[in-house]
């Protein structure tokens, strides 16, 4: 199946008729472990030279953006701080949005420095739960801890739910299976902060001032990025690198726009769009 042959306004500063920015992941796409994926940075060179814009989303919990551009740093990878856009920056924008400050954070590592330092929470009020990739901070007393808070009337906050990652020494849980045992005990439901909601896609889209339909997204993960970009009505480009598998490719019912190699072949899914090849088949 392919989209819609009108290749009328492909003029205009080299720019697409449609297309003027991508959303990229980056923990599989731009880098693995913590090497850079080869072409990388170049790739997002050859972007800006060509006027696009571009800005960063992952579901990376663990980190501040502060850190996160440094760690890329030392990877070769010059990223501003301002085009990362992770759960915790899109936490801080919810409360901001809903006006509940009283939070309790359940996390690890520095990400507790996205969140602004609000007044003491009033008594009053019900408190928010915050519970992100918290790793070995997920103990038995932490869990009982927000379970209670739950029971007591707060209301539960999922940085993100991915069921696990790749760390340099293999698989690890993420935040996916505490949030369910979280639910499962108090029957709430949380409120999803990272990929796939809609309000993480809209925040990068926002402020890059561009619509879904205007938008690509590139991502290694067939579910939450590709799957979540298309609900969000966004095109969604595979990655094979990170935790790409043709097999789970194969038997998900998700179908990419199209598939490359890596994100140093950017300029084919540019020559895609503008021929209008994408295919809805892998
Ligand atoms: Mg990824």
């Amino acid at each position: 199946m392919h989209f819609q042959t009108d290749r009328s306004g492909t003029s205009g500063g080299g720019l697409l008729s449609n297309i003027r920015g991508f959303l990229i992941d980056l923990d599989g796409v731009m880098y693995t472990g913590n090497k850079a994926i080869p072409g990388a940075d170049r790739a997002i060179r050859f972007l800006e030279e060509q006027g696009y814009s571009y800005r960063f989303v992952s579901n990376t919990t663990r980190k501040c953006r502060q850190t996160i551009a440094n760690n890329l740093s030392q990877m070769g990878l010059t990223i501003p701080e301002s085009l990362i856009f992770t759960p915790a920056i899109a936490a801080a924008a919810y409360l901001k949005k809903t006006g509940r400050y009283n939070i309790r954070l359940l996390v690890t590592g520095d990400v507790g420095r996205d969140f602004p330092k609000y007044p003491p929470p009033k008594k009053n009020g019900a408190e928010l739960i915050i519970v992100g990739d918290a790793g070995e901070k997920f103990t038995y007393q932490n869990l009982n801890a927000a379970f209670r808070a739950l029971l007591e009337g707060a209301d539960l906050i999922a940085l993100e739910r991915d069921r696990y990652w790749m760390a340099p020494d293999g698989l690890i849980l993420s935040a996916g299976p505490f949030v369910t045992a979280l639910e499962f005990a108090t029957g709430k439901k949380a409120v999803l902060i990272g990929k796939p909601s809609r309000a993480f896609f809209d925040l990068a889209l926002t402020d890059m001032g561009l619509q879904p339909d205007q938008t690509v997204m590139i991502g290694d993960d067939i579910q939450t990025d590709i799957g979540g970009a298309q609900d969000a009505g966004m095109r969604g480009v595979l990655v094979r690198t990170g935790k790409y598998r043709e097999e789970i490719v194969k038997r998900s019912a998700i179908r990419p726009s199209l598939i490359i190699n890596s994100i140093a072949e950017i300029g084919e899914v540019i020559d895609a769009a503008h021929q209008m090849q994408w295919e809805n088949k892998p």
